[in-house]
């Protein structure tokens, strides 16, 4: 019996893969939730609103994934295109900001020029963290106005602290010239790495997922609280237990070697404990009208300001907002170790719309006719230092004990669904060339 843990995507493409190579074992799938999808559930409310688990949209450039998805839905998805754009201290500012400084004060134009000049002619040596990496790329002004305040936001950590093996396309690295044409001119081509992307046309992003439902046996409320890998039996928090052949797991790392495999070592134990992640209040809002912003999401720079993104579900499908209306997802990020959750997600509500009505998104006379908030544990990883060694101690001794991870939290990486579909599918790979699963 394979037994695959999380029904999230990586889950799914554990499972799909199985099936796709003819395995004959019986698969089974747990969530300790009530609903599939993991990080990709959608919440439909009652008045007609639909929010997701934190925002999602399908970027992927995998033609093999954008085409599964599209068949899991009748093809029935939108293809939205992605304007995004930042908010500092009253300005609107098309994204990436480095090069669309237009509009900016004059005096941070020339100090961000100047130090993005002299950046290009310095010799920076070995680069062993984001801020160096930031000062090389962008200079110190740009570097210390911008994406280093947004980080600690996001993040929750300051720039020194992390590595730069997160990175990939996500700090657009433009030259000298498309910099100052964005500085001089209002209007600038896009080079967002997310141009175009799709989302279903009806009830949210874990629509996509409904036809992986017949993957497997799926077994929801089950949340998995221990492991033993000796006798090859888990044990679920409702009192049941199963035996297992074969474990697939996307449980985040730090919970399957703090609370839930038995006898780890000590020393993975505390590698454990070094995996840092975000967590993510979300304030969910909807309004009488619609027109407020053209922006998938914005980023927001100002530290008094209480989230760091906002995006806007009803320009991703318009069926997830009552005729007419418009909505809001607000994110608010915490990490236990370095900035511990403060407050309840009911508390950040009220301060949530002072902020828009501050930044002029909503009006004192718009009608609020929805209001709701999430919360997400596990959000992001954080690329501290401490990651990489604190991995390869958490990983080998999974190897050890036969435990198959995949998934953002299982591979413990800044992967996209698409990315952890195919995470999923890699484990099962394994799992498959290792003969270990007898095939039809
Ligand atoms: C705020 C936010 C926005 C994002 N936006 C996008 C986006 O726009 N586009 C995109 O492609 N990606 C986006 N992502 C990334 C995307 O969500 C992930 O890459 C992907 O969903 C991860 O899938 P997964 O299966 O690895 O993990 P998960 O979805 O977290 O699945 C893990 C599953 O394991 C279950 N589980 C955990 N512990 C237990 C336990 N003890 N017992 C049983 N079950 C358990 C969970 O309930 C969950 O269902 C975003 C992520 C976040 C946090």
């Amino acid at each position: 019996m394979i037994r695959i843990l999380g029904t999230g995507m990586a889950g799914f493409g554990a499972a799909h893969r199985l099936r796709q190579e003819g395995i004959n074992s019986e698969i089974c799938l747990y969530d300790k939730n009530s609903y599939i999808g993991g990080h990709t559930a959608s919440f439909e409310m009652e008045d007609g609103f639909i929010f997701d688990d934190g925002p999602h949209i399908s970027f992927t450039d995998d033609k093999r994934i954008q085409r599964l998805l599209a068949d899991n839905i009748n093809q029935e998805y939108e293809t939205v295109k992605a304007t995004v754009n930042n908010y500092w201290k009253g300005h609107w500012v098309k994204h990436p900001a480095q090069c669309n400084l237009h509009g900016l004060p004059a005096d941070l134009i020339v100090d961000v020029l100047d130090d993005f000049i002299e950046a290009k002619h310095t010799s920076n040596g070995d680069i062993t963290n984001y801020k160096e990496w930031l000062y090389a790329k962008f200079g110190k002004t740009f570097a210390e106005t911008f994406p280093m305040v947004y980080g600690k936001k996001y993040h929750t950590v300051d720039a020194e602290n992390m590595d730069i093996d997160w990175l990939g396309p996500r700090l657009y690295q433009p030259d000298l010239k498309e910099v100052l044409e964005g500085a001089l001119k209002s209007s600038t081509p896009d080079v967002h790495y997310v141009d175009k992307f799709r989302y279903p046309t009806n009830h949210g992003f874990v629509h996509y997922l409904e036809n992986f439902k017949k993957l497997g046996d799926i077994k929801l409320n089950h949340k998995v609280v221990g492991i033993d890998t000796e006798g090859k039996l888990i044990r679920f928090s409702n009192g049941k237990t199963a035996e297992y052949d074969e474990i697939i797991s996307s449980i985040p790392l730090p919970e399957l070697t703090t609370n839930i495999i038995d006898n780890v070592p000590d020393e993975v134990v505390e590698a454990g404990k070094k995996l840092a992640c975000t967590s993510c209040i979300l304030v969910n809002i909807g309004i009488d009208r619609n027109d407020f912003t053209d922006a998938i999401w914005t980023y927001f720079y100002d530290t008094d300001i209480i989230f760091t993104r906002l995006s806007f579900p009803h320009l991703m499908s318009p069926n997830t907002v009552p005729e007419g209306c418009g909505s809001i997802q607000a994110e608010i990020y915490f990490s236990d170790k370095y900035r511990p959750v403060d407050r309840t997600p009911e508390e950040c509500i009220e301060p949530v719309i002072t902020d828009l009505k501050r930044c002029g998104l909503i009006n004192e006379d718009d009608k609020i006719i929805h209001k709701s908030t999430g919360f997400i544990p596990y959000a992001n990883v954080i690329f501290d230092l401490d990651r990489q060694e604190a991995l390869k101690t958490v990983h080998g001794y999974l190897d050890e004990v036969g435990i198959r991870y995949c998934g953002r939290y299982g591979d413990w990486g800044y992967i996209w669904t698409d990315e952890a579909f195919r995470s999923g599918e890699e484990a099962a790979q394994t799992l498959v060339n290792s003969k270990l699963v007898a095939k039809k």
